[in-house]
């Protein structure tokens, strides 16, 4: 039987507010073990949260960019359980009035576009840090994350495996970032996806019994945690067996998943509105001062680079990913002005050495100054494109200047029309033959000739005019 995936995602990203959600902690990472923390956040009796009203604002930045409604009255709920790091006994979150709702995400998938549902986006704190010293088999506790504000992104559903949920996850953190709400760093936590994933036979309507995973801390581990969860689900239906409903972790040294705890229920956590918190009444005219100052979003960026630049549209999905990526291709547009030769050279070269170190634009070790002096030296003929490539990879690995490279290896080209036509004669000389074959009617041994001649010149000659110069060589009887 074949069967679909069916993968609906809960991502909560960590906003980039200065204060807490409810306070005027600091929300500053690494400082020391409960430094950033007050009565208010310690959940010490009698205090009251007060809202901070840039976490309103970031959320219904997001909420507006992935087309979500503004509920016209929202409020927060409790959320309540025991943990060690929550101090209070619950996280204010929101539950049955959230903030915003009904929006959506179109995200680029084999089969063309996909349009995600998003569910909900709501607002909730965050908990603390539990640190476990396995040495003297004590824990520690650090407040310092407590009430660090966090929206929740749900989306219905819709997305059909692995590779889609990965996109997904990429295209809504390339949103964040475009938003500047949040730094969508996965590997520090400010991105932290969860997914409920089913499978049910290809064709089917109901909906499978699904797991949820968490623990899925980079977008490589989301992909191959959810492919080795459809597939574990997938082994278990054939052998006849069923599928617990339960919270499974990602175990990346093992690439395996495991069982945590069965599911939880939202009735488990006895929701009930928070009484210390007022409702939230968000006046149209904020939405719309906030819809008018959204900055422009990947897809946006993406049309305007095909438009502007001329560059074809797959070019500008992948340098729109980002918007460190978007920024980086435009300083190089700016300060050499050939969008496509630009967009060349950092789909190709530059993208493959970042991959290859696992770094992302942000750390890239070549300035747009850098690697469009490189690109400047190919067009005044310095060197040729194909000597320009090793260039490339000593000016990145080493972090110097195209021309100190091009100096110090000796590789500039040659141009003198003298020094190339010595070298053909010598070529011409030392292959009678297909000298011979050539004027016979053989024109294809040119490619030949173009080779031995720039194996003679160490590759520098420049290409144009050993092809000219060639022919005219070889034309004379
Ligand atoms: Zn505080």
């Amino acid at each position: 039987m074949e069967y679909e995936t069916v993968i609906g995602l809960e991502i909560h990203a960590q906003l980039k507010t200065e204060s807490k959600i409810f306070c005027g902690c600091s929300t500053k990472f690494g400082a020391p073990p409960n430094h950033n923390t007050c009565p208010v956040c310690l959940g010490m009796p009698g205090v009251l949260p007060v809202l901070n009203r840039k976490v309103v604002e970031y959320t219904l930045s997001m909420a507006l960019a992935t087309h979500c409604t503004i509920a016209p009255f929202s409020r927060f709920a409790r959320k309540n359980y025991f943990y060690p790091d929550l101090p209070k006994g619950y996280q204010i979150s929101q539950y049955e009035l959230p903030l915003s709702e009904h929006g959506y995400v179109d995200i680029r998938t084999k089969e063309g576009v996909r349009r995600v549902g998003i569910t909900r986006i709501h607002m909730e704190e965050d908990a603390g840090k539990l640190i476990h010293d396995e040495r003297k088999n004590v824990s520690y506790v650090d407040f310092n994350r407590t009430g660090v504000p966090l929206i929740e992104i749900v989306t219905e559903p819709d997305l059909r495996s692995a590779e889609e949920a990965a996109t997904f996850t990429r295209n809504l953190r390339a949103m964040l970032q475009y938003l500047e709400i949040c730094d969508g760093n996965m590997e520090e936590g400010s991105l932290r996806c969860d997914a409920n994933i089913s499978i049910r036979p290809k064709g089917s309507r109901e909906l499978g019994v699904k797991t949820e995973i968490k623990n899925m801390n980079s977008f490589r581990f989301v992909q191959r945690a959810l492919e080795y969860e459809a597939e574990r689900q997938r082994e278990i239906l054939e052998d006849g067996g069923t599928i617990v409903q339960e919270t499974r972790l990602w175990d990346s040294a093992k690439n395996a998943t495991f069982s945590m705890r069965t599911k939880e229920y939202a009735h488990d956590y006895r929701y009930f509105p928070d009484p210390d918190l007022v409702p939230l009444a968000i006046p149209q005219e904020w939405i719309e001062q906030i819809r008018a100052s959204l900055p422009e979003l990947p897809e946006q960026k993406k049309e305007r680079f095909v438009r502007e630049y001329g560059i074809p549209e797959a070019d500008a999905e992948v340098l729109t990913s980002s918007r460190a990526m978007a920024d980086y291709y435009e300083s190089c547009v700016r300060l050499f002005p050939q969008a496509k030769t630009v967009s060349n050279w950092i789909m190709t070269e530059l993208l493959r050495e970042l991959k290859k170190d696992e770094r992302e634009i942000e750390d890239c070790p070549m300035t747009p100054e850098a690697l469009t002096g490189l690109l400047r030296l190919i067009e005044d003929r310095t060197i040729s494109g194909k000597i320009a490539k090793g260039v490339f990879e000593e000016m990145y690995r080493e972090g110097r200047s195209a021309l100190e490279v091009v100096e110090e290896k000796g590789l500039r080209q040659v141009t003198d029309e003298g020094q190339i036509r010595a070298v053909i004669r010598q070529v011409l000389e030392a292959h009678p033959k297909e000298v011979v074959d050539y004027r016979g009617g053989k024109e294809k041994l040119l490619g030949f000739f173009v080779g031995q001649v720039m194996k003679a010149t160490q590759g520098k000659a420049n290409p144009r005019m050993v092809n000219q110069l060639l022919r005219e060589e070889l034309n004379r009887e």
